[in-house]
């Protein structure tokens, strides 16, 4: 059996408490591997190490951590095949959909090596007679990243990236159900030249997470994962002092407005709803009907669903891999069930698709039209491969739709009218939106992240969010009087403007 331990120091060590947790090829329903699950000791001894290691981070020069960025970059993308197919294998996301994310994953790295730039402050020159202001930024100390499962490379990347780059030192809680792309960064960066301890990887599962919103060391968290976890590390987080992002689950929807291209749209609604088998956060999960579209463009969609090629990621014929887990499929089969008993009408039910492999986690594609607010197909993050259609009237039933939706990760518009797409631009509730763009994840030099409960705090991910998030301000007023020019003032500290002519 394949263990995977934790990264600490710059080098693997072995767990000690005694606790592991198993690691599934979805594609085969094979245990692969076991995981080592941290206590709290393990996190403390982790943290340590790594703040030890922030000191002399912070004090590399600018230049250095950034070619230690370019070093990172280079060897990323000449290995990120090997990267993608760790991924595949323990996610089962298919390869071309595991090449994308690592490229996500590297266009942050990309955005990082611009750090001498992205860290510049500003400066008042004569501020006062003979006083200088200017602000800098400096990096926090230790940072913690809490990642999900099923962007095991990219969100990693997203966090590390930029805070490193910031001159911080950086823990990672990856997911327990695959741990091993975090590992095998860990051993990256050690080769891009990054100082022992400036990377950690901490497995586990709550308990290493409790511990690391626990530890007065760790100055801020930044946490991807489901609604009700993000909440309670936001909550948590921020009681113990620290500055905490979390972003949370989601359910997006796409509008097709009556004069959309009807073939344009139904690809997308395929590619954006099937594509990674649904576990993405930016999903399509709701597809809004809007007037006489409905009926044409649910035939458009289900026209397209037999051509999926469902099989084991790591067969490049296959487009749509299996689920993460034997619970998580039953659970997503658990709501197609729950939307036929509330009446939804089944175009398509992927429990019953002949076309999936008989081993391994999979579901086939399932379609539900006349799906309505109030069923649980609607309401609930399935987070699987199962598209709704809620048919409305009007544009302003769509757009009343999504704002009292719960969730405001992303959403789209397909028409090929200007006009309605600006409107909806303005009217919509929700962090990133698309026009005609089915997933509208925001390229690295822009930042990612939702609204309502997609997302808890103030910052969003990567980009210049990112460096906001992972730096602090520092504002210094500065003066170097010639000798002999000072004097005694208890007046609270002013602009002098004396000698201004009087009105
Ligand atoms: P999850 O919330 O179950 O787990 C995320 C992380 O939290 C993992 O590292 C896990 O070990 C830890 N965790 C789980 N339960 C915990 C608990 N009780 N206490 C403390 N820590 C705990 O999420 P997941 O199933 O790994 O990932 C899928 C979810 O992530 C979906 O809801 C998806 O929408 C969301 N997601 C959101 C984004 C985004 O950017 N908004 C991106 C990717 C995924």
């Amino acid at each position: 059996m394949n263990h995977i331990a934790h990264w600490i120091g710059g080098a693997t060590r072995k767990g000690t408490s005694g606790r592991v947790g198993p690691v599934h090829n979805p594609a085969t329903g094979e245990q692969i591997a076991e995981v080592d699950l941290a206590s709290e000791s393990e996190v403390n001894q982790a943290v340590a190490v790594a703040r030890e290691a922030a000191e002399g981070w912070r004090a590399a020069s600018l230049a250095k951590r950034a070619a230690v960025l370019f070093t990172f970059r280079e060897l990323l993308a000449g290995r990120k095949d090997a990267l993608a197919a760790i991924v595949t294998r323990e996610h089962g996301k298919v390869a071309a959909d595991a090449a994308g994310e690592v490229a996500r994953g590297l266009e942050n790295v990309e955005f990082a090596t611009g750090i001498p730039h992205l860290m510049k402050g500003g400066f008042s020159e004569q501020a006062a007679t003979g006083v200088d202001v200017y602000s800098i930024r400096q990096p926090l100390g230790v940072v913690a990243g809490i990642t999900p499962f099923n962007f095991p490379a990219m969100v990693p990347l997203w966090m590390c990236a930029t805070a490193i780059a910031a001159g911080n030192a950086f823990v990672l809680k990856p997911s327990e159900k695959d741990p091993s792309a975090a590992l095998w960064l860990a051993g990256l960066w050690r080769e891009a030249g990054l100082p022992d301890g400036v990377f950690t990887v901490v497995n586990g599962d709550k308990e290493a997470v409790d511990a690391i919103l626990a530890h007065p060391d760790v100055a801020a968290v930044s946490f991807v994962g489901s609604t009700p976890i993000a909440r309670y590390i936001y909550e948590t987080g921020t009681a113990n002092g620290k500055r905490v992002q979390a972003l949370g689950g989601a359910k997006n929807h796409m509008v097709v407005l009556p004069d959309a291209e009807l073939d344009a749209a139904a690809d997308a609604a395929i590619s954006a709803g099937y594509g990674a088998a649904g576990e993405r956060c930016m999903a399509i999960s709701v597809v809004v009907a809007v007037g006489e579209i409905a009926d044409p463009l649910v035939a458009a969609i289900a026209e397209r669903l037999p051509g999926i090629r469902i099989g084991d990621g790591a067969d490049p014929g296959s487009e749509m891999g299996p689920l993460i887990s034997a619970q998580h499929r039953d659970r997503v089969a658990s709501y197609i069930e729950a939307g036929v008993t509330a009446g939804a009408k089944v175009i398509e039910d992927g429990r019953k698709s002949g076309r999936i492999p008989e081993k391994g986690f999979f579901l086939g594609a399932t379609l539900l039209d006349n799906v309505t607010p109030e069923m649980s197909v609607y309401t609930d993050e399935i987070f699987g491969p199962v598209l709704s259609v809620v048919r409305v009237e009007t544009y302003a039933e769509a757009v009343e739709l999504i704002n009292s939706n719960e969730y405001g990760n992303g959403t789209a518009i397909f028409t090929r009218d200007g006009g309605a797409a600006r409107r909806f631009q303005f009217d919509v509730n929700a962090g990133m939106v698309g026009v005609n763009v089915p997933i509208p994840v925001p390229v690295a030099y822009y930042s990612f992240g939702g609204w309502k409960a997609s997302l808890f705090g103030d910052t969003h991910m990567y980009g210049p969010d990112g460096i906001h998030f992972f730096t602090r301000s520092k504002v210094v007023t500065s003066r170097w009087p010639d000798p002999g020019t000072s004097k005694i003032d208890l007046g609270f500290p002013q602009t002098d403007k004396s000698d201004l002519p009087k009105p």
